[in-house]
């Protein structure tokens, strides 16, 4: 058996064997003495060709992710039908240029044009137009693009890269699970894989030494891959399969269900996000909101501190999506582990305990007022809520809301027009925690981020194995200050929820219930079976329990008090 490594981009776990994509060879050899005009009718008879194989791909992908999800095939055919780079082929051709030739040249000039626009819906364009060039490509070389819903054993497909029109026709029944040699975990294509739901691993360095036909076990959580495993893990992955399939069929009733407990009461289930195209898999399970939105990926996606105008296409984006559900937006959140290579910060001795997130923003008005600027205009396009990370004072958070309030008042005399917004911050500093009731007379809501809020309230660093013994979310003293947190925020009318890991963990939640948290913030994948078992539990009777809870002394009694009320 080997073990190898990748980006873990869609959870689940896939045993099958390994199906290698193999790719057409479209090189172009030069040919002597064009005619023009029958390079032009061969151009033509490709764009046909192309348009029939595009048409069929669209329907199929329609009756696989439905009509939104299939859209992206709709934009393809626009851009193998666009009379201007029909013309611009054409005019190429009528140099003397063979059309392969002419095809090529002007697609480029195309995908450089989009590539460098500051919108980012048009910057993705470049990738459809890059998808349907190797197609009329193909199609003029006489070669045929691998067709994966042909494939009819159960398999884990192995490629360099799969394009997005490839993986919206991954028939869910056979391929199993996807492992590319390169992604990230915003690519298209890991964003569609979470959509579709199938298993996935992306930037696999050595994914081209899996044979074809080779056993591959695929952890999609952990981005753990096993090379021929043994017959006892194949079992297991495979017993494990089943139960995950049954299970998500199951899980499909609760899509359209309102989130509330057996006993009538409603806690808002929200998804954590960190792109706009990660929406498309809240939408899908019926998430009530977006709970956070980590913006940082947007920062840590470009090569350049993101523009007023960039972000506020982006916030725009995610909140018309989301149709007036709420939506979270944290500030940026750097430093820590979070580093951007375009902006170098000093180095530190203790970077989590150092200038990041809202210390960051306040020590750089400049960046700071370019996002909120951009959050504001947004506004108006739905149900906003801006959030400030790591807020540790009263100070801080009175700076930064001044910070707003100025821009607010800028952009107000300018002209432009603001929706409504809230203002919150992110409880993850035990300061915080500690003077929430304070605290909560200047802010709209709270949301708790357990990821910090442990790991500073033990002084346990969040990815240090030595002392993980202490990096625990059910331990009394991170319940009581989650009670505190809830108790004060409802002391003045203010909505408190959490967005860190612990929100949906399955025996976390009648621990939160009982606390009374009014929102709870996870991965889309995470969302239909918290809202099952939200309909399982009571409320009013977890609420009668709570002072045995506050009363714990260690993490496995609450663990305890948590299973015996699921029973
Ligand atoms: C948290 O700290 O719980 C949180 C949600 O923020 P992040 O994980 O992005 O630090
Ligand atoms: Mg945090």
């Amino acid at each position: 058996m080997r073990q190898l490594q990748g980006i873990a981009v869609s959870e689940g776990v896939a045993v099958a064997k390994a199906y290698r994509l193999a790719e057409p060879d479209l090189s172009i050899t030069e040919r002597e003495g064009i005619e023009p005009s029958a390079e032009k009718q061969r151009f033509h008879d490709a764009i046909a060709n192309a348009k029939v194989q595009l048409e069929k791909i669209r329907d199929y992908a329609i009756s696989m992710v439905g009509e939104e999800e299939a859209e992206i095939f709709s934009a393809h055919l626009l851009v193998l039908q666009d009379p201007d780079f029909h013309a611009a082929i054409e005019g190429e051709i009528a140099q003397n240029t063979q059309a392969e030739k002419a095809l090529q040249k002007i697609a480029q000039q195309f995908i450089d044009l989009f590539s460098q626009m500051d919108n980012e819906y048009m910057r993705q364009r470049a990738a459809d137009i890059e998808d349907v060039t190797r197609r009329i490509l193909a199609c003029l070389l006489g070669k045929i693009l691998p067709d994966v819903s042909q494939i009819d054993e159960e398999v884990v497909l192995i490629a360099y890269d799969l394009s997005p029109s490839v993986t919206a026709q991954l028939n869910k029944q056979y391929v199993k699970g996807f492992i590319t040699t390169i992604g990230g975990r915003t690519s298209h294509t890991a964003i569609l894989a979470r959509t579709l739901q199938i298993p996935a691993v992306v930037g696999v360095k050595e994914a081209e030494t899996i044979a074809h036909g080779e056993m591959v076990l695929l952890d999609g959580a952990s981005g753990q891959l096993s090379i021929n495993p043994s017959e006892e893990a194949q079992r297991e992955a495979k017993e494990r399969m089943a139960v995950q399939a049954e299970r998500e069929k199951q899980l499909q009733q609760f899509v359209e269900k309102e989130s509330v407990t057996a006993d009538g009461a409603h806690i808002e289930l929200a998804a954590n996000i960190g792109s706009v195209q990660d929406v498309d898999a809240v939408l899908k399970v019926g998430a009530d909101g977006v709970g956070l939105f980590r913006t940082e990926f947007l920062y840590m996606d470009s090569t350049a501190l993101p523009t007023e105008e960039q972000q506020f296409e982006l916030y725009k984006a995610v909140l018309e999506k989301m149709n007036n559900k709420p939506v979270v937006v944290r500030t940026l959140d750097i430093g820590g582990d979070k580093h951007l290579e375009y902006w170098q910060l000093p180095k530190e001795e203790n970077p989590f305990l150092g200038q990041r997130a809202i210390r960051l923003s306040l020590a750089n008005e400049e960046i700071f007022v370019t996002q909120l600027r951009a959050l504001l205009r947004a506004s108006q396009y739905g149900n906003l809520k801006i959030m400030f990370p790591m807020i540790a004072t009263m100070q801080e958070l009175r700076q930064a809301k001044a910070i707003l309030q100025r821009e607010h008042d800028a952009l107000a005399s300018e002209g432009i027009a603001i929706g409504k917004y809230e203002v919150g911050i992110m409880i993850e500093v035990p300061s915080a925690a500690i003077l929430a009731d304070v605290l909560a007379r200047e802010v709209d809501f709270f949301s708790i981020g357990t990821n910090d809020l442990i790991q500073y309230t033990f002084a346990s660093d969040r990815m240090n194995e030595a002392t993980s013994y202490l990096y625990e979310p059910f331990h009394p003293a991170i319940i009581r200050l989650i009670e505190q947190v809830a108790s004060s925020a409802h002391k003045h009318g203010i909505w408190a929820g959490m967005c860190g890991e612990m929100a949906g963990e399955e025996l976390a939640l009648p621990v939160l219930l009982a606390l009374g948290l009014d929102e709870l913030s996870m991965s889309a994948s995470a969302i239909l079976r918290t809202r099952e078992n939200l309909s399982k539990l009571n409320k009013k009777v977890l609420q009668q329990q709570v002072d045995k809870l506050l009363a714990c002394e260690s993490a496995e009694q609450v663990k305890d008090w948590a299973k015996q009320v699921y029973n």
